[in-house]
């Protein structure tokens, strides 16, 4: 029997849950018709893209009306900053953060070099924390919009999105949070604490549903110009025949994600402090990187100085069939060090040795001992091999 994969790269994305791929398999087979057409035999996809909508909504405490479906977490992004630019005529500012995922920097730069927008990025200290006085300096009567993630992929660092939203709108901007990383992971409610968000970004793949989808929110009211024009579909605001199989996936997801999210915040954030404290007290020279105050209960970024991440991935693999991530996954084949580490500040010869770990409520017991076990000789033996490791 062939030895188990040990899936601690939940960050990057996560299995299809059972229940989710069941909900699915009908709208891929008997359930083919377009939701849109007008005989009866397009009633249960239209009823199921509906029912997708409601649950989406329940877990965000969104109305059902307030639910755009997009093809993933990246054009969800791209559609609020670019209609932010539509719509605030005037306001040629963005503000954001150096420590943003890809889809929300290089769509900033895209804006800046053909639109002529200008952007300002928040800095993060030593353990990537924003500072709310540099934001209140920053978003000024031009700014059209701010946008802040919710949580980080490669720290799990969690923002203060209330308060940021709050100076947005004082300053009359709208706000926008791309909370890929967070959904599932800890609370999210636009109707209590979160009134001030505006739009908000979600991603099925990263909470167990398939990958190709993802959500618009948009609060009711807020202006928006859609970033893909063409047929009515989404209440005309994304055109493209809705993937309904997949919308459906993504609905139950959201629905098993309020179910298990007390679960996240307890097992799976023990799982994952058990982790963290055997590491650093069996590995010399670790440290862990972000706030440790406020971050993802499933999210370990940690450093062993004076070797290379990327060679801790491989013998990981080798020892144990063990996957993870040695920065962000869209990062991982270019040796670069990660954007969100640099801005951190990190001293080299930590940078270029981190290793992120993210679990999930599929990771077991058993999955903690093995890596416990096998990652201290493996630094051990890097350490030998390495220049920096005979030095330090
Ligand atoms: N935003 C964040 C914070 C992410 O981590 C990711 C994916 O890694 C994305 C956006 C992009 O999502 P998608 O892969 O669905 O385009």
């Amino acid at each position: 029997m062939s030895q188990p994969i040990i899936y601690l790269d939940n960050n990057a994305t996560t299995c299809v849950a059972p229940e989710v791929f069941q909900a699915m398999a009908p709208f891929l087979q008997q359930e083919y018709a377009n939701p849109s057409s007008v005989y009866p035999f397009a009633g249960a996809p239209a009823a199921a893209l509906e029912k997708a909508r409601g649950q989406v909504a329940s877990l965000l405490g969104a109305t059902p009306g307030e639910i755009v479906f997009t093809s993933c977490g990246s054009e969800s992004d791209n559609a609020a900053l670019r209609s932010a630019i539509k719509t605030q005529a005037g306001r040629r500012n963005l503000v954001t953060t150096c420590v943003e995922h890809p889809a929300i920097l290089n769509t900033c730069r895209d804006l800046a070099e053909y639109a002529g927008i200008h952007v300002d990025y928040l800095s993060v200290d030593s353990h990537g924390r924003l500072d709310l006085d540099e934001a209140r300096a920053l978003i000024t009567e031009e700014t059209a919009m701010v946008s802040v993630m919710f949580a980080n992929n490669e720290t799990g660092n969690i923002y203060p999105i209330r308060e940021l939203a709050r100076l947005a709108h004082q300053r009359g901007a709208l706000f926008h949070t791309d909370a890929v990383q967070a959904i599932g992971k800890v609370p999210i409610d636009l109707s209590k604490e979160l009134t001030e968000v505006d739009f908000l970004s979600l991603s099925g793949h990263k909470f167990h549903a398939p990958k190709g989808v993802g959500v618009l929110y948009r609060r009711s009211f807020a202006p928006f110009a859609p970033y893909l024009t063409g047929g009515h579909q989404e209440h005309m605001l994304r055109a493209g025949t809705e993937n309904v199989a997949s919308i459906v996936g993504l609905g139950e997801a959201a629905r098993l994600a309020q179910e298990h999210i007390q679960e996240e915040n307890t097992r799976v954030k023990a799982l994952r402090d058990r982790l963290q404290e055997g590491l650093l007290a069996t590995c010399p020279d670790a440290m862990v990187n972000g706030d440790l105050e406020h971050r993802l209960p499933n999210t370990l970024n940690i450093c062993f100085k004076y070797i290379e991440g990327e060679s801790i991935l491989l013998r990981l693999w080798d020892r144990a069939r063990v996957c993870a991530s040695s920065g962000s996954a869209c990062t991982t084949g270019s040796l670069e060090p990660s954007h969100v580490l640099r801005a951190m500040g990190l001293d080299y010869k930590a940078l270029h040795g981190t290793v992120r770990l993210s679990l999930s409520r599929y990771t077991t017991d058993q999955d903690i001992d093995t890596v416990l076990e096998v990652m201290p000789p493996i630094i051990r033996n890097l350490r030998d091999l390495s220049p920096f490791g005979r030095e330090g």
